[in-house]
């Protein structure tokens, strides 16, 4: 399992993902703003952080620029959660820093494995072995 930090101001969406991520076994750490988000980011080091980019005050392009800067954060798997993945869209958002993105509306069947394309093999769900079989 990882640690999921979610930046998204819409409660809807947060409620679902952290629905669907912690049904999965993973932990979530939650942010309704940029701000926050990077403020969480440096105090509990997520093994993943997914961003909305629409979002007043600072967006997700500006949050993964300021992550981007910071030395401790800038190998953190950064993903963006959003409905404006329109065409030439891609671009501007890998350009950001971001290493992919995640299209909405969230679909509540593949949106855990969307997000674990992202994580190494060891931090997918179920991948913890029994203690019995472990050498
Ligand atoms: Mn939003």
């Amino acid at each position: 399992m990882a640690r999921i930090l979610i930046i998204e101001d819409n409660p809807a969406n947060m409620q679902l993902m952290v629905y669907l991520l912690r049904a999965f076994g993973h932990e979530t750490l939650e942010a309704q703003a940029g701000q926050a988000g990077l403020a969480t980011a440096q105090n509990d080091l997520p093994d993943l952080i997914l961003c909305d980019l629409q979002m007043p005050g600072m967006d997700g392009y500006e949050v993964a620029r300021r992550l981007k800067l910071i030395p401790g954060l800038k190998a953190i798997s950064l993903v963006a959660v959003t409905a404006y993945a329109m065409v030439g869209d891609r671009d501007r958002i890998l350009a950001a820093g971001f290493d992919g993105y995640i299209s909405k509306p969230i679909n509540a069947e593949q949106f855990v494995k969307q997000v674990e394309i992202f994580l190494p093999p060891d931090k997918h769900a179920g991948s913890s072995k029994p203690s019995n079989l472990q050498s």
